[in-house]
């Protein structure tokens, strides 16, 4: 149970959520979008999270959409990783949200949900940051497009929240790969988790479990790219220009999740070996 009371609205269109936030807001209310809710209910119920409403975005049709639209790939926020996994329109991102949670979670978690979620793993990003995804966000300055990597890192403004991820069509069907090591069942939080493609003859890649917030370095992926260095040579360098902070918690300690990276990179590099 939720041990306090709040407002619950379902809008139908972008305008009317944003006009019940600015109303709810200026009463001086804690206001809150929710998408799947699976995470804003387990916060609220274990006092982690408190808000006096919530604007629930399932009702409103560019969140829920999912289709090719000209030359590119149109995610809603609100779309479920269920509905991802089945639609199957970009295979690495199904694989990669298919690790997160388990079947029934994953029924109403949603991408959106994922990507603002408040753990630090965000699992769903991954996919996005090596495609150049653009995000789409409403709020009081109307319909704004960023890169996704502004979300990795950063907040969104008061009154702001995510409607849909763009993603080119060139982009959806490169070769790549998706691992992730948790510490004891396949349902957990990843002590390391990797989303990588090759487009033209280069690696991109990504990273989650790593870092408080999952990230893409140009540094790293500079030194994974470097042929003129030995397999081996270009893990460790990459390893050594992770950022400092790695994290070091219950889970897994800082040196034990460099080790399992050390392996992914190297299991991910006998894949692409034998791609070749
Ligand atoms: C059993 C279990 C295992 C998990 N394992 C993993 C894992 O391995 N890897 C991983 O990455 N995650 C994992 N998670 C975390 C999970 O992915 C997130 O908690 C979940 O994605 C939240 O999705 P939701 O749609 O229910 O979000 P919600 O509860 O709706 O929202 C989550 C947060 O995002 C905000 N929000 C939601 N939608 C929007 C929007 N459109 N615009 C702006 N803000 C918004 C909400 O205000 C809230 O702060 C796990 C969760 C569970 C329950």
């Amino acid at each position: 149970m939720i041990p306090f009371n709040f407002d619950y609205f379902k809008p139908e269109t972008l305008e009317e959520a944003l006009k019940i936030y600015s109303s709810e807001w200026k009463l001086g209310k804690k206001v809150i979008y929710l998408s799947g809710g699976t995470e804003v209910i387990t916060f609220a119920r274990g006092g982690k999270m408190t808000f006096d409403s919530v604007i629930d975005l399932k009702g409103i049709p560019e969140c829920t959409m999912l289709e090719m639209q000209g030359d590119d790939l149109v995610i809603g926020a609100a779309v479920t990783l269920n509905r991802l996994v089945e639609s199957n329109h970009f295979p690495l991102l199904s694989k990669t949200v298919r690790t997160i949670a388990d079947h029934t979670s994953r029924n109403k978690i949603t991408i959106g949900g994922n990507l603002m979620s408040k753990l630090g793993y965000r699992e769903g990003i991954l996919p996005f940051l090596i495609t150049d995804a653009i995000a789409v966000v409403y709020g009081p300055a109307g319909t704004e497009a960023m890169p996704v990597d502004n979300l990795a890192a950063a907040e969104l403004a008061e009154g702001q929240f995510l409607t849909q991820v763009k993603v080119a069509a060139s982009n959806l069907d490169l070769p790549f790969v998706s691992m992730k090591r948790t510490r004891s069942s396949k349902v957990g939080y990843p002590i390391v988790s990797l989303a990588a493609l090759r487009k033209e003859g280069r690696i991109r890649i990504a990273f989650s479990g790593i870092h408080e917030h999952p990230f893409r370095s140009a540094v790293v992926e500079g030194i994974l790219n470097d042929e003129t260095i030995e397999d081996q040579q270009r893990i460790d360098k990459a390893i050594a220009k992770l950022p400092t902070n790695v994290t070091d918690d219950f889970i897994a300690s800082k040196d034990f999740r460099k080790f399992v990276l050390n392996k992914l990179l190297t299991e991910m590099n006998a894949v692409w070996e034998g791609s070749r």
